[in-house]
């Protein structure tokens, strides 16, 4: 009686202790879907939603990852062309992807697969394909050409699909909608370069973000402070080789084939994660995508307004440009070399 009493105590204490809104935040690190992933969570909740967090994290890898044998994207990869069943986290996929890359003119692509494979980027047996390869691989690279139909989806028969543009801030999403309905009231969710963030820091700050400098990713070139936001980072520096003194990274332009080159060198894309609790997914599209446009067409299309989006692009001239509504949340690092524009 004595012991369960104690026991009860250890317990109503803890709850005192961590079960509030602030007090301990509950984190957990791990490695999945190629990227090192780390979650802080606050409230009452927090124990719950990050356990339920690392359960979706698992499950999406074993589904959407091409190098699994058994998920549900090598499967279609594998069908030559013939109808796959498939579950809601694909199916979802395929359909937002179809929607992003036909807004962006087809810079995002997730039929780019084949292509990304050639440079080695899905072994890391990297090399610089020939040019022949390339067109012969680029002949099959066309978003249009994945079709999804309740359950069933298929490709045309060479094809194949790599969701790693998009994936990762499909889970941030839904780990972002976990959060929220588990109670968790401050958090920070990052999967490599898609950062998630709940509500304020418990201590009622704005969460600090930085923003990588491209050029020394120890470094940064600024800090955005933000609150129910995500900002999703697609930049060269993330995943490259180097041959014959010179850079080729994983981001590849399907007007080419080739790593793409359009002068920006990281782009950042925020969303309010209060007003569109999904857009963690199109952050991630449109962080591939615009790095792949460049800086002209990329600012055309946040102007254009179709999407609800801010922006910071690093350029290879050393220019960081951040969209007007940012003015407020970005703080440009001192001491370095960039020089900084407000785009309105
Ligand atoms: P991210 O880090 O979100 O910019 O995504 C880069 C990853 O998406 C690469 O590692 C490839 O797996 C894939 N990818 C590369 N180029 C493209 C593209 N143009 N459209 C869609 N996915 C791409
Ligand atoms: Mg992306």
């Amino acid at each position: 009686m004595k012991r369960f009493l104690t026991l009860a105590l250890t317990a109503a204490m803890s709850l005192i202790l961590f079960g509030c809104g602030s007090g301990e935040p509950v984190t957990a690190e791990l490695y999945a879907m190629d990227t090192m992933m780390a979650l802080t969570a606050y409230g009452s909740g927090a124990d719950q939603a990050v356990a339920e967090a690392k359960t979706l994290l698992t499950e999406l890898e074993k589904q959407l990852s091409r190098t699994r044998e058994d998920s549900e994207v090598s499967r279609l990869n594998r069908a030559g062309g013939a109808a796959v069943e498939v579950g809601e986290h694909t199916a979802y996929l395929l359909q937002r992807a179809a929607e992003y890359s036909a807004a962006v003119n087809g810079a995002f692509d997730i039929t780019i697969a084949p292509v990304v494979s050639a440079w080695g980027f899905t072994t890391d047996a990297w090399q610089v394909p020939s040019q022949s390869e390339l067109d012969s691989l680029l002949a099959h690279v066309d978003y249009t050409g994945v079709t999804v139909n309740g359950s069933l989806a298929s490709l045309e028969a060479e094809q194949a699909i790599d969701l790693g543009g998009i994936a990762k801030g499909y889970a941030s999403a839904k780990i972002a909608a976990l959060f929220v309905e588990n109670g968790v009231e401050h958090g920070k969710v990052e999967l490599g370069g898609n950062v998630y963030v709940r509500g304020a820091k418990p201590d009622g700050s704005l969460w600090r973000i930085g923003v990588q400098d491209p050029n020394d990713p120890a470094g940064y070139t600024g800090i955005l402070s933000l609150a129910d936001a995500f900002a999703v980072t697609s930049g060269g520096y993330q995943r490259y080789f180097q041959q014959d003194g010179r850079t080729y990274h994983h981001i590849i332009d399907p007007a080419t084939g080739y790593p793409a080159d359009s002068g920006l060198i990281s782009v950042t894309v925020v969303a309010d994660a209060a007003a569109a609790p999904d857009s963690g997914t199109m952050c991630d599209a449109f962080s591939t995508a615009l790095f792949v446009m460049g800086e002209e067409a990329a600012i055309d299309f946040w102007r254009s307004g179709g999407y609800d989006f801010e922006l910071v692009m690093v350029t290879n001239d050393d220019r960081v440009l951040v969209t007007a509504g940012l003015e407020d949340a970005f703080e440009p690092m001192e001491g370095t070399d960039y020089t900084y524009e407000i785009i309105h």
